[in-house]
């Protein structure tokens, strides 16, 4: 039996590359690079990597991976951090950076339409002449909007503008079968049916492979007034940011960096900021809407002990107060050259977040690790970049206790194992105590969409 899967595969692999002649590699480095992850998971290369360039194609190789049973794994951008894109079956990589043109912007409708593979940072750059923009954020600009779609992504921007889950309006995507489908009209609303375009947001790879994508965009604001303030406490962060999301003030952003991250992006980004929690806010709207909100948040920050507050509203200024913000992960990496990081994230209802990350922050000292805290905090929302050896397993399995400790912390919080990052192999072992009965109506969606198991098989569950 084993042999006879064995030759079914290798003739999967040869009629993958006699259909697409120069598209298919099995190079080593290559399937490396597609399986990379920032988890305890070791790396788990596919058996081969195919980029397509039309949703015929993916369409195709979906349904000769069906006849054959092999599993098939979406490669985006490839910047998760829960080794979402390994193949723990082998497999085959559909790579969709061949998939990257914009397909139409219409400013009249508020709404573009974009192939999987198109990168972030792409869309941002081309729509900057519309006046227009796609809000989500997360940080990494080579991500693709089908990966962001993929993990429910958000970032930034979340608290006023929402997550991939609320700007999309449609998905194209190929689902196991190799069948075509649009999960909705182009219509802002639609109270026609099951929601699918919102059931393959988060999927993961796992229900569809996404080819194009219609987006909601959003006009440049008027004024942006971008913020800092710092604290002497992050409690107090913590409850200033909470109280200026509770005012209804018109927030477009606000981020939290705690001491220790703060001291790397002083060394990285030569900045001279004092080494105390900072919150990072971006206010959006009219002049005085903006001059508005950014006096109530000083009064509410003053209530807090707030600091130093300073503020700007042209691009330099902007860009120069939130420089610390952008440069988090890098000098975070740069600080502890040779060391692994390892990015979680957690998020809990807005008035558990002080308690949320102020037991974090004692715990992290308890444990004796080095673990800077970055939070989108206007959502509840927030990361762990955690610093370690891998090689040091005492270290390590401190790590792992630490993660397990974290996550328990939100869900007896009400809260998420994951706000954003999505779940991939490494916050699989979570799903049941998040979720309980709910894993099961899950599985039975994987079950009826897939039941061959060949979309990303081994990840969520
Ligand atoms: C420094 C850094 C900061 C980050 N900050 C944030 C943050 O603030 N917020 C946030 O949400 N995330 C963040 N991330 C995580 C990551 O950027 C997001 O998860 C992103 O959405 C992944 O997009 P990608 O194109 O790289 O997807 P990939 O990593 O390529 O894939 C991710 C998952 O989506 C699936 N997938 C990819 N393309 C498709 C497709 N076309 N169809 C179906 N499935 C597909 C894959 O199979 C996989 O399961 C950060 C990552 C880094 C490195």
């Amino acid at each position: 039996v084993g042999d006879s899967i064995e030759k079914s595969r290798q003739e999967f692999f040869a009629q993958v590359n006699s259909m697409l002649p120069g598209r298919c590699s099995v190079g080593q480095d290559v399937r490396q690079q597609h399986s990379n992850t920032m988890t305890f998971v070791p790396s788990q290369p596919p058996d081969a990597v195919v980029w397509p360039v039309t949703t015929a194609e993916v369409s195709s190789l979906v349904r000769l991976a069906a006849a054959h049973r092999v599993p098939v794994i979406a490669f985006g951008g490839g910047t998760s951090l829960e080794g979402h894109v390994n193949a723990p079956h082998g497999g085959l990589s559909i790579d969709f950076s061949k998939m990257n043109q914009i397909l139409a912007v219409r400013p009249n409708d508020l709404d573009c339409t974009v192939e999987a593979g198109v990168p972030l940072d792409h869309l941002t750059a081309e729509l900057r002449a519309t006046g227009l923009f796609f809000p989500v954020d997360p940080g990494a600009g080579t991500a693709t909007l089908g990966g962001m779609a993929a993990t429910r992504a958000s970032g930034t921007t979340t608290v006023r503008y929402g997550s991939m889950r609320e700007n999309l309006i449609n998905i194209k995507a190929v689902m196991a079968s190799g069948e075509v489908v649009d999960t909705a009209r182009r219509a802002r609303k639609s109270a026609s049916g099951y929601d699918l375009t919102r059931l393959l947001v988060g999927s993961e790879g796992t229900l569809g492979l996404i080819t194009e994508l219609t987006l909601k965009l959003h006009g440049v604001p008027e004024t942006i007034l971008a913020a800092t303030a710092s604290f002497a406490s992050i409690v107090s962060a913590c409850k200033a940011s909470t109280q200026a999301i509770q005012a209804g003030l018109g927030l477009a952003r606000i981020e939290l960096l705690d001491a220790v991250q703060i001291q790397c992006v002083n060394a990285y980004s030569h900045l001279n900021l004092e080494s105390v929690p900072t919150l990072f806010l971006e206010f959006h709207g009219s002049p005085a809407a903006c001059r508005d909100d950014f006096e109530a948040f000083k009064d509410i920050a003053a209530i807090e002990g707030g600091s130093n507050i300073k503020s700007a509203i042209d691009d330099a200024g902007r860009k120069s107060l939130w420089r610390a913000r952008h440069d988090a992960f890098w000098a975070v990496k740069a600080a502890w050259p040779g060391k692994q990081l390892l990015v979680t994230d957690i998020a809990v209802p807005l008035s558990k977040l002080a308690e949320a990350v102020t037991e974090t922050s004692e715990d992290i000292k308890k444990t004796g690790l080095i673990a800077p805290i970055v939070g989108h905090v206007g959502d509840g929302n927030f990361h762990v970049i955690v610093v370690f050896d891998r090689a040091n397993s005492s270290e390590f399995a401190r790590v792992e206790a630490f993660l397990d400790r974290l996550v328990e912390r939100a869900l007896r919080l009400e809260g998420t194992a994951t706000g954003e990052h999505g779940v991939g192999q490494g916050k699989s072992r979570y799903m049941v105590r998040e979720h309980g009965a709910g894993v099961e109506v899950m599985r039975a969606i994987k079950q009826a969409l897939d039941p061959l198991n060949i979309l990303n098989p081994g990840k969520i569950f």
